[in-house]
């Protein structure tokens, strides 16, 4: 229902990203912070309605995953020592490549002016095949700063067509020497200016700070939550009785100094993160409910045209999708399945284009191999024998204190020596004191029958598939996703936010300002509040239109108006999508929008239970 209108909607009317951006900034529910010291780039505030969508968002979020799938919730600091991301290898590798235009000193990311040359060469191309339109003028989007770049006009044939698309489809994988050369082949100029720029150089993106008085112990804001599921491994895998596989996740804020962000939420230097660390055996990937997600549909970009430069998609279930190999193994395959369960009303193709919203990667045993290695710690992890496994040997036995007082600060060698002597040497060394008549006092010799019910695995350590989102990015794809307007009021919009992430779920309008009615209004509040509904009341002023197309800016889906046909136990309640007027006596209404926000019914079934308002008010 709210689906067609929107669609009717879209298709007479494009979506206009102006309105929508001054939706958002004029009912708050996000706003450049520090604004009346000028802004920061990329530092945005949450106001009421977009702070409750995040919370709404991640709500959900938990459920989906941390609650269906018994996932190990950490929270962990953002304030990490520099050894961790030595180890890690973001302190040498976390950077981007950014150019300095020559004149003016302004800091671009190589690859994003690249993009967004490249692409507008192409726009002005595809526009404007042989009318002799200068394919390189970009939008003038900031007028300020920006003029228009005078440069060669190029004939874009279909060879460079081409090749410009292969660039940028491999874009995010050339090193910077290579992003160096593009700029001047391509003879890419600073659109902003039309100055040159120079060659590109790397920059760390995180933010580094002290830790302490003294200034000498380095920190870092952390630039993912990763990190915190790594150290807190041994402990996790304890809680979970030493069980693989498991799951740790996380929500919480990530810190990126991006060289120069101007793609509003899509592009921040401080942002919300939701992460999943799933630790499986590395010689077995499969998962317990692969089979649940199997004949999901995803929509593919196979590496091999990815790394050819193209950019077609395939369709196809995940369990064809594993089974072709296209995607390595079970258990990545059940997470892309179940991220696009999670997003399956969301397109996150934006007005930005094509963004990832969601990375899934396969960390193998990385973060774990390293962090083991520099702190000596034991991040592994063991399996159960099908069949305990019993077996002789010589085990050496020490007598502490005989042996501290011979080799006094070469104790812990000596032991670490005999202990490690293969079992020949054991045996000799055995026959040795046995024939000499010697009975040590440091060292005895037996030979035992040792049970062993679990081994390490393999050569290496599990190895962890890791989904890690955005939520700003989710947002901000859900509320263009939901935008749309109305014929007849096309400056004032809609947003068509699902009703389980919509910030409030039910707006209570009282007919007037009457005295009378107020005891009404918060007998309706109480009873949303304990049906657990989430519902604001509006008693401004405004028209009964007005005050509902108000809150169709901030996504409430559903109204109830309080009259004084309310008294006789009749209340009205509005759709926002269809503003479809249904009526119902006042416990029916308040438990069909209750199933509706709980996802319980669908509009059919209310409108069932819920007759059209004709306007004759009273129900009996
Ligand atoms: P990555 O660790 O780079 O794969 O990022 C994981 C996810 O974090 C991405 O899929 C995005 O959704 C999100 N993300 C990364 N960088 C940013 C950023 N600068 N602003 C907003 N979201 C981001």
């Amino acid at each position: 229902m709210s689906h067609q209108a929107t669609v009717l909607n879209k298709a007479a009317h494009p979506f206009n990203k102006a309105n929508l951006d001054a939706l958002l900034n004029r009912r708050f529910f996000y706003a450049p912070a520090f604004e009346i010291y000028g802004g920061i780039a990329g530092l945005y505030d949450y106001g009421p309605p977009g702070s409750s969508l995040q919370a709404n968002i991640i709500a959900e979020w938990r459920r989906h995953f941390i609650v269906e799938e018994h996932m190990l919730e950490v929270d962990t600091t953002i304030m990490t020592p520099a050894p961790v991301f030595e180890t890690s290898g973001h302190v040498a590798r976390f950077a981007d490549w950014m150019v300095k235009d020559v004149k003016t000193g302004e800091v671009l990311r190589a690859d994003h002016l690249i993009e967004g040359v490249l692409e507008a060469r192409l726009k002005g191309d595809q526009e404007a095949r042989g009318t002799q339109q200068d394919p390189s003028v970009v939008e003038d989007k900031d007028k300020k700063k920006r003029k228009k770049v005078k440069s060669t006009a190029i004939q874009l044939d279909d060879r460079i067509v081409a090749e410009y698309e292969s660039v940028l489809a491999q874009i995010d994988n050339y090193t910077g020497i290579e992003l160096g050369k593009l700029i001047r082949k391509y003879a890419i100029l600073n659109p902003d200016t039309g100055n040159e720029v120079d060659d590109p150089v790397q920059f760390n993106l995180m933010f580094d700070s002290s830790i302490g008085p003294t200034g000498k112990q380095k920190g870092y804001l952390r630039p993912e939550t990763a990190q915190g599921h790594f150290l807190n491994f041994a402990r996790l895998l304890d809680f979970n009785n030493g069980r693989l596989p498991f799951a740790s996740a996380q929500v919480g804020r990530s810190f990126r100094n991006e060289i120069s962000p101007r793609a509003g939420l899509i592009r921040v230097r401080e942002f919300t993160m939701a992460e999943i660390e799933h630790f499986v055996d590395p010689e077995d990937k499969s998962h317990v409910h692969f089979s649940e997600v199997k004949d999901v549909k995803l929509r593919l970009l196979p590496k091999d045209v990815q790394s050819s430069g193209k950019t077609d998609v395939v369709e196809m279930t995940v369990g064809e999708s594993v089974a072709k190999g296209l995607v390595d193994n079970e258990t990545l395959g059940y997470f892309l399945g179940r991220i696009s369960l999670f997003l399956i009303k969301i397109e996150i193709h934006t007005s930005y284009g094509w963004i990832e919203c969601v990375g899934c990667a396969d960390r193998s045993a990385y973060d774990l191999t390293v962090h083991a290695k520099k702190t000596g710690a034991a991040l592994v992890a063991r399996v159960a024998l099908p069949e305990p496994v019993f077996t002789e040997k010589e085990v050496p036995t020490f007598d502490k204190k005989a042996l501290g007082k011979t080799f006094q600060k070469d104790s812990e060698l000596v032991r670490a020596f005999v202990t490690d002597l293969p079992e020949e040497a054991l045996v000799k060394i055995k026959n040795e004191l046995a024939s000499a008549s010697l009975s040590s006092l440091i060292l005895t010799i037996e030979r035992r029958t040792l049970k062993q019910s679990s081994t390490k695995f393999g050569n290496s350590l599990p190895t962890s598939s890791e989904p890690s989102f955005g939520i700003g990015r989710i947002l901000y794809a859900l509320l263009e996703h939901s935008y749309w307007a109305r014929e007849q009021d096309i400056q004032r919009g809609i947003l068509s936010l699902p009703a389980v992430v919509a910030p409030t779920k039910v707006l209570i309008v009282p007919l007037s300002a009457n005295d009378l009615l107020l005891p009404l209004v918060q007998q309706i509040s109480a009873k949303f509040r304990r049906a657990g509904v989430f519902a604001r009341v509006d008693d401004s002023s405004a028209s009964i239109g007005k005050r509902y197309s108000r809150n169709d800016e901030l996504g409430t889906p559903y109204g109830v108006t309080i009259d004084f046909a309310t008294d006789l136990g009749a209340l009205c309640f509005r759709e926002r999508d269809t503003t479809d007027q249904r009526i119902g006596k006042i416990d029916e209404v308040v438990a069909v929008t209750t199933d509706l926000v709980k996802g319980a019914i669908q509009w059919a079934e209310a409108c069932q239970r819920l007759p059209a308002y004709d306007g004759v008010q009273a129900v009996d």
